[in-house]
């Protein structure tokens, strides 16, 4: 299956080969990290020599930085030293801008941009978890949104441990939790939409998000990960579930639900928001990239979302759920 999604991707052009970055690639950095490594290492790398120079900070040995990442980080620094003095701009290391760790963190500002996104998730979800002892024809839908809020707080967690400390494992996690939190999102659409006009037909349309979900993280899973190919992902079904609710949303404020005003400018103040990825600039203050700026932007929304979805499920609790299924026309 996996060599059949990238034949796919190839064909449709969205599968670009990982290229290798001007840091790692550089003499410098090569010849640093081949001395570094021999001066400090053993056990291909995993552990520090007993009379190695290289003292790692408390944090740094909390997050059990190995010997080999301990060399990286600093030929990277001394790399980028070397850059800067020869008036070179700063290069990217695996495809990656150099951060400055703080408490051991690889990239601390994004880190701490997804504890707020989970702070406003986690707040939100406590208001909606109420609403479960209201009884009606929309709970089903309370219980929903309440597993959508901890699909979301999951993901924001691994986004954090992610950001702390980049490994193969974390990143497989926090790229299959953010894929989780989007398909989570396009899924509720589908389920607004379809589900009180037909359920045979709402899961059938559910079944195509699940099993390219399944087959998506078992491809994230192989550890050979196309970062192009995955944003790509993300963005298909992101843009795809937006759509939906921005149709929703907009349908729902001409026939004169006002609170729908919220999902309308949620969905394009993310919208918004992504925009800031595509700006690619070395870190600000050697902490705050793109990314982070993201992170940040997007931790106020849940506030504006969850507000839409608890009024809108007071309002149908309200009305009965013949009003649930609004006019699509
Ligand atoms: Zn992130």
């Amino acid at each position: 299956m996996k060599l059949v999604l990238i034949t796919i991707a190839l064909a449709c052009g969205i599968l670009t080969p990982v290229s290798s970055s001007v840091g790692d690639n550089s003499r410098i950095y090569m010849d640093c990290l081949k001395k570094m490594e021999w001066e400090n290492c053993i056990n291909y790398g995993q552990l520090f020599k007993p009379e190695s120079e290289l003292q790692q900070d408390f944090w740094s040995s909390l997050l059990r930085w190995s010997c080999k990442e301990e060399c990286r980080y600093r030929c990277m620094w001394m790399t980028v030293a070397r850059f800067h003095s020869a008036e070179r701009e700063t290069p990217k290391f695996h495809g990656r801008w150099p951060f400055i760790r703080i408490l051991g963190m690889q990239e601390p500002a994004s880190a701490f941009a997804s504890v707020l996104n989970f702070a406003a998730n986690a707040y939100m979800f406590r208001k909606l978890r109420r609403m479960s002892a209201l009884k009606g024809p929309a709970t089903p839908f309370v219980k929903f949104w309440c597993v959508f809020a901890m699909v979301c707080m999951n993901a924001w967690v691994w986004s954090t441990i992610f950001h702390m400390r980049d490994t193969y494992f974390t990143e497989f996690m926090d790229y299959a939790c953010a894929l989780s939190m989007v398909m989570g999102l396009f899924v509720a659409a589908i389920i607004r939409v379809f589900y009180l006009r037909s359920k045979p037909l709402t899961f059938l349309l559910l079944l195509v998000p699940l099993f390219y979900f399944a087959t998506h993280v078992r491809y994230l899973h192989s550890g050979v990960i196309n970062y192009d190919y995955n944003m790509k992902v993300n963005v298909f079904f992101g843009v795809l579930g937006s759509l939906i609710w921005l149709g929703v949303s907009w349908s729902q404020w001409s026939q004169g639900w006002r609170y729908a005003w919220r999902m309308l400018a949620f969905t394009l103040l993310s919208g918004l928001a992504l925009s800031l990825e595509l700006f690619d600039f070395p870190p600000k203050m050697d902490v705050l990239d793109a990314h982070a700026l993201w992170h940040f932007s997007t931790a106020p929304l849940p506030l504006l979302f969850y507000r839409y979805v608890i009024d809108d499920i007071r309002y149908l609790g309200s009305r009965g759920m013949d009003k649930f299924a609004f006019k699509l026309t």
